[in-house]
């Protein structure tokens, strides 16, 4: 599989096809630039037909009159075929998005983990009987909302995918999923495992592509029903423009610049694990990574050291190696993110450790960057405030629990945040005081959380996704009122009603 060129069709309406433009792209490894797919570049034509397949399914008896149970069933055999090819899948995702893994397969897992939990909420979504008025019976009716496009990035391919699919699968709507063109190989897998549970031809197509064609294209198509959309601000506004224009409903996760706050209390043996985990997962391609680390000016020296210790500990190599940390997705993105590194050498920012490539011991074919730790920002200097995307740790400083917040709430994301202490007034009144849509204390990320609402504030989006939240986004609600047309009965002539004490 490391080797071997694969030619691989996209999945539209049941059926497996090249592009309709015959035109392919192929997609490579980032830990050796080698190529590993031929995949189908798709067009605005190919885009029309998956959302007439999809049109014609979701319309089709077979899926609006199956029964809810049925659509858990299905959702529980994806679940049980993604577990059944894991390693497969986590090898396909490492070898195209260069994670580790280890991770990879954790990902194979939550993905699994979001066809079962949804299973479980297929035949548990229902609408309420409203008190308007005796004669009326008023209620509401949860009705899928129609074809849902699930634009996905590269940086958690399948997970992301999942998230928003399995959700959308298990209240009756009919999906296109457009993968991140540099990782689309195991969204081409998830049709096949559509295909294998009998999944009815059109409810589930992956259209492959550039984003400027295939994602514009979806985006502006007036016949979808919903978009959810994750990936950059810039990105997330185009989309919803696109959307805007059909009066489309969207579903946004633009990403953060998320703050571990760690008061002189905490624990530094655990804060210090999280706050280099939190930004090296993924080699710090996380919408959520803890990519600021706010710390009380008392234990400055002292947590910075421990974070770049252990920062300089971690192993870089291809993801196949199960290392720390694999490369960065693309040619592009690493230089983005030397772009940074290059602005903090400008500027004479502290760079503690990192701050360049890695290119020695076998690296220099992959797109590998050292763990890179910025001390002693400003919090309104560029590098305290905008996505980098990488292994790049931002350090500020603070000395009150005012001061810890009004940093903290600072810039123009509110993804998610982490207070370290082991004073819990102190712990909730951050967490209370704190712009963002997930606020952990003495932990960062609770292991995935499949079913903990996640969404932004701010410029991280809108919308909550997993969890039951996110059925908000794939339902849309139906009131019926009924007049009943009855009258109180009246007594037979003759007798009494009889009194009951
Ligand atoms: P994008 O936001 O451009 O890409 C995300 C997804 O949108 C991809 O599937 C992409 O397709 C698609 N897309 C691109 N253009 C359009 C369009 N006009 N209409 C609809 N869909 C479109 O992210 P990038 O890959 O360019 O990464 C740039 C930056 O975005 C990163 O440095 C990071 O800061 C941020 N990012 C945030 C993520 C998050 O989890 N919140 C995830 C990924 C990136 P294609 O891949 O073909 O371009």
């Amino acid at each position: 599989m490391e080797t071997a060129i694969q030619s691989m069709k996209m999945y539209i309406g049941g059926a497996w096809m090249p592009s309709s433009s015959q035109q392919t792209f192929t997609t490579i490894n980032p830990a050796n630039q080698e190529p590993l797919a031929e995949l189908p570049r798709g067009t605005a034509e190919d885009v029309d037909r998956a959302v007439k397949a999809a049109r014609a399914a979701f319309e089709s008896s077979e899926w609006s009159m199956m029964v809810p149970a049925q659509r858990g069933r299905l959702l529980l055999a994806m679940a049980e075929r993604l577990r059944r090819r894991s390693d497969e899948l986590a090898r396909l995702e490492t070898l195209d998005n260069g994670k580790p893994l280890s991770q990879s397969k954790v990902d194979v897992e939550v993905a699994a983990r979001y066809c079962e939990y949804y299973a479980g909420v297929a035949d548990k979504i229902f609408g309420e009987t409203i008190p308007i008025m005796p004669g009326i019976l008023d209620y509401t009716l949860r009705e899928p909302i129609g074809i849902s496009v699930q634009i996905v990035p590269w940086n958690y391919p399948l997970q992301i995918a999942m998230r928003g699919i399995a959700p959308a699968l298990a209240t009756g709507n009919a999906v296109i999923l457009k993968p991140a063109e540099d990782t689309s190989l195991t969204a081409l897998k998830l049709a096949e495992i559509a295909e294998e549970v009998a999944l009815p031809g059109g409810i589930f197509n992956v259209v492959t592509g550039f984003g400027e064609v295939v994602g514009a294209a979806l985006t502006a198509h007036p016949d979808v029903d919903h978009i959810t959309f994750t990936g950059s601000v810039p990105t997330g506004i185009a989309v919803m423009k696109a959307a805007a224009e059909n009066v489309k409903p969207v579903t946004l996760e633009l990403g953060g610049k998320s703050p571990n706050i760690v008061f002189a209390d905490a624990d530094l043996d655990e804060a210090t694990n999280w706050v280099v985990r939190s930004i090296t997962q993924n080699a710090g391609q996380t919408c959520s990574a803890g990519s600021r680390l706010l710390v009380e000016q008392s234990i400055h020296d002292e947590l910075v050291s421990r974070v770049a210790r252990k920062m300089e500990s971690l192993a870089l190599g291809p993801g196949m190696e199960d290392p720390d940390l694999g490369p960065i997705i693309s040619e592009q993105q690493l230089r983005t993110i030397l772009h940074y590194l290059d602005l903090a050498k400008q500027e004479g920012v502290t760079i503690v450790t990192g701050g360049e490539r890695a290119d020695g011991d076998g690296l220099a074919k992959g797109f590998f960057l050292r763990p890179t730790v910025l001390d002693n920002l400003a919090p309104d200097h560029r590098l305290a405030q905008e996505e980098i995307f990488g292994p790049v740790l931002s350090v500020l400083t603070f000395t009150t629990v005012e001061e810890a917040i009004k940093i903290a709430n600072g810039t123009e994301y509110g993804l998610i945040a982490a207070v370290w202490t082991n004073d819990l007034n102190k712990a909730h009144w951050v967490a209370s005081k704190v712009k963002a849509g997930q606020v952990y204390i003495n932990t960062y990320g609770a292991g995935g959380g499949v079913e903990m609402p996640f969404g932004g504030y701010g410029k991280s989006g809108f919308g909550r996704e997993k969890g039951l939240e996110a059925l908000r986004n794939y339902t849309q609600v139906k009131n019926v009122a009924l007049r009943l047309h009855m009258k109180e009965p009246t007594q037979p002539a003759g007798k009494t009603a009889v009194k009951l004490e």
